[in-house]
């Protein structure tokens, strides 16, 4: 059983999909106005683990995530640095894709960027307005959030029809988070801004639009899991039920997951107090000797260490502390490796064994409960510190199998020791299809070896249902 914190219940519930084999998933992309910074990436490799553990489970995952490259501060970047808002955020785009790839995150099934779908958009308010939920005053249009019952249910904020502010009209895209307004869908154009065509004359979409009409567009109206950072909580999603379920008259989303904020040094981060990561500040940091200190996994793996929904203190320490770990990890996994693919002719004494069944159920078990990643390598650790304990020559090539399997799982789901992001070259493409060949032919020692010689050469081959997957050791 799979159970996940839902902002919307304000409890732990058993995830089960619409569909029985499939999960809808939509993320809130970046904003590419600036590089991502770290803090955003505890949320892309947040859900980047959420896809990968549910595809571990067996559900083919539809992953959308938007790229929102119009909104008011890509608009501001691009005026300020006297650009089309195109040419600035490609750029930004561009290196946001680069920066997921270091980070070894699965790219999603749909990129929609949100200049490519202003006719859904427009589709979207044109409905609300017909459903009595939104107005239009002075070329821009607005949604009134007295008219929505449902007004709150996730951020869990009360909506007192004396608040002075819920009658007023808030055309910037973020705003305080305790405020509540009528927030803008559509924005009449300003003078040297870009603008589209609408109903109401030229203008542009609010941001918070975007997501509604790009999820529905490419999830349907209901769909099974949203996910993003605790900031996007109010407005931004309280925002999006308001506009989907008020246009829909259906359940919008069924499971909303939310990662706390990332601090660094125990402060919010900001440029002026110097803690401000992007991912390239960090790769550019140097050991003693000049070479680089941090790669992109280590990075990766200091951001899961930590539970999602805990407060997570960022700190150079604390990337020094990742790697050492990862290294342990990675000098195991190789020994289990190693140990297989040896002649060996060991008597077991089953400890290894019994230890791996234990550790694989309670790893599992552990991402299972809400994606508790900081109790599964505790588990994992435990496991390797006994499993060090074993005299070697007790320990059979069946059992290094077992556990290097094991190890392979843990990967699919953590993304931490190999990567899909690389060109097969011709040497490994012949192996693969050889090995498909000897398994067609049921030769399973000739296939066994074929695989022992792409892992020797840093590949590791997967047979899935849908057949074999090449990944690369990192
Ligand atoms: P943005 O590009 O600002 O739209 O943010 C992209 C994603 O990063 C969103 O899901 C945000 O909620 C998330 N995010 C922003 N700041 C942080 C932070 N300090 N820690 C964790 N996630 C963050
Ligand atoms: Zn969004």
């Amino acid at each position: 059983m799979i159970k996940f914190f839902n902002t919307l219940s304000g409890k732990s519930e058993e995830f089960k999909p619409l569909k029985d084999k499939g999960v809808s998933l939509y993320t809130c992309g970046p904003t590419v106005y600036d590089y991502a910074h770290i803090g955003n990436f505890r949320t892309f490799v947040f859900e980047d683990l959420l896809r990968r553990f549910l595809e571990f489970k067996g559900y083919k995952v539809n992953h959308v995530m938007n790229i929102t490259d119009v909104d008011d501060k890509t608009i501001a970047g691009a005026v300020r640095e006297k650009k089309s808002l195109k040419e600035y955020t490609e750029f930004y785009t561009k290196a946001f894709r680069e920066d997921l790839k270091t980070l070894n995150i699965l790219p999603p099934t749909k990129e929609p960027k949100a200049t490519d779908e202003i006719p859904a958009m427009i589709e979207l308010i044109e409905k609300l307005i017909k459903n009595n939920k939104a107005y239009i005053k002075d070329g821009s249009v607005y949604y009134r959030v007295t008219d929505f019952a449902g007004y709150g249910k996730l951020s869990k904020k009360k909506l007192d029809m004396n608040i002075a502010g819920a009658s007023e009209r808030v055309d910037v895209d973020e705003y305080d988070r305790e405020q509540i307004s009528d927030f803008a869908l559509w924005k009449k154009a300003k003078e040297g801004e870009p603008s589209w065509d609408s109903p109401w004359g030229k203008g542009r979409p609010g941001w918070h639009i975007e997501c509604s009409a790009m999820s529905m567009k490419y999830l349907g109206e209901t769909f099974d899991i949203h996910a993003g950072g605790e900031d996007l909580i109010f407005p931004h999603h309280e925002n999006e039920i308001a506009q989907s379920e008020g246009a829909t008259g259906k359940p919008f989303v069924r499971y909303w997951l939310h990662s706390k904020h990332l601090l660094v040094d125990g402060k919010k981060m900001s440029k002026k107090d110097k803690n401000f990561y992007t991912l390239c500040d960090l790769l550019a940091i140097k050991d003693d000797e000049g070479k680089q200190k941090y790669d992109g996994v280590v990075i990766r793996f200091s951001l899961l260490f930590v539970h999602y929904r805990q407060q997570f203190n960022f700190t150079l320490q604390g990337l020094d502390a990742a790697k050492e770990a990862l290294n342990r990890l990675r000098d195991f996994w190789l020994k289990m490796g190693l140990g297989y693919m040896k002649e060996n002719n060991n008597v077991s004494s089953l400890e290894l064994g019994t230890l791996v069944k234990v550790v694989r159920e309670h790893f599992t078990a552990a991402l299972a409960d809400d994606l508790n990643t900081s109790e599964a390598l505790g588990e994992m650790f435990a496991f390797i510190k006994l499993a060090n304990k074993i005299a070697p020559e007790k320990i059979s090539a069946e059992e290094y199998k077992e556990a290097d399997a094991f190890l392979n799982e843990t990967d699919n789901m953590l993304g931490i020791f190999s990567g899909f992001h690389f060109e097969l070259s011709d040497e490994i493409k012949e192996i693969v299809k050889s090995r498909e060949e000897a398994r067609k032919n049921k030769k399973y020692d000739v296939a066994d070896s074929l695989r022992n010689e792409a892992r020797k050469k840093g590949y590791i081959i997967d047979d899935l249902r849908e057949g074999a997957r090449v990944k690369k050791l990192l």
